[in-house]
């Protein structure tokens, strides 16, 4: 009897401890929350993966058919926190822009980019790869979905070398370039979508100068799709539109006063400070007389 309480003390004595511990280890540095894991496959991944209440499922490229409608009106989305969160995937020549192709009668959903079979392709932003195989005309084929929800694809490489279900950095080698699929000599066909819908990748990607466009992308929902331009006209793609531009953060200017003296009038103190009585008068709208003392504001 003595033994099992013993024993039983010990089990509650421990069970304290832990309760006591456990909330303390749950909270790691900085107060981050705990990553949850998503363990479908066996394989486990983080958790926001499953966008738009959907699976991880790497059978097409475009899971589901979503009609215009469900995308929401405006979507505004942070696409990296610093600089090492996004990677130029492939450093040279767009050779064809995302729109209507005339002479394929078809829509072109992504950019062509030049390169030379074997050249690195890179990861776009963090995040992990849904698809990693040969698939119809994109060849082989790498789609990475990203924590804000987009997604990237990569096409017509000659080698992947990331599988599905890879946690993947910006800058990260997923495969090599090449010319497999639909595809009439080596580039990089590269895609970006939110909710399997594309738009147009220069929108993020500038390739006057290889970087980011942006840190925040705003999309609106009829920034999506490419429809067939009507007569010659050449469609319009609104990505001015879709592109916040980043403010410069200025520091609020820096009040400066000046402590009158007796003799003190706004020219003297305008003269003593580099300013104008105007711009005094400006700073100061409820100043009428100058008296010793007094604070005036003059920056
Ligand atoms: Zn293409």
């Amino acid at each position: 009897m003595k033994r099992i309480f013993h024993k039983d003390l010990a089990v509650l004595l421990l069970t304290a401890a832990m309760a006591f511990v456990m909330p303390l280890q749950a909270q790691p540095e900085g107060g981050k929350k705990e990553p949850k894991f998503y363990q479908g496959d066996g394989s486990e991944v983080p958790m926001w993966v499953l966008f738009y209440n959907d699976n991880f499922s790497g059978a097409a490229v475009k899971l589901r058919q979503l009609s215009m409608d469900s995308l929401p009106d405006e979507v505004n989305l942070r696409l990296i926190k610093d600089t090492s969160e996004f990677c130029f995937p492939m450093k040279n020549i767009r050779t064809s822009p995302y729109g209507w192709r005339a002479s394929f009668n078809r829509a072109h959903r992504g950019v062509d980019i030049l390169l030379r079979t074997g050249d690195p392709i890179h990861a776009c932003f963090p995040g992990v790869v849904r698809i990693a195989r040969t698939m119809g005309g994109y060849g082989n084929v790498v789609v990475i979905r990203h924590e804000n929800g987009l997604e990237t694809v990569y096409g017509h490489m000659s080698k992947i070398l990331v599988k599905p279900r890879q946690i993947v950095k910006a800058g990260d080698v997923i495969g090599l370039g090449g010319s497999t699929g639909n595809s009439t000599g080596p580039h990089l066909h590269f895609e970006v979508r939110f909710q399997y819908e594309p738009f147009d990748p220069e929108w993020l990607l500038d390739f006057s100068n290889y970087t980011l466009r942006t840190r925040r992308l705003h999309l609106d929902k009829t920034y999506f799709g490419i429809s067939i331009p009507k007569g010659n006209k050449t469609p319009i793609f609104k990505a001015d539109r879709s592109i916040i531009k980043e403010r410069p953060v200025r520091d609020k200017p820096k009040e400066v006063y000046h402590t009158a003296t007796k003799d003190d009038t706004l020219e003297l103190i305008a003269m003593q400070h580099s300013t104008t009585v105007e711009e005094l008068r400006r700073l100061n709208p409820n100043l009428k007389r100058v008296k010793a003392g007094m604070k005036v504001r003059v920056r």
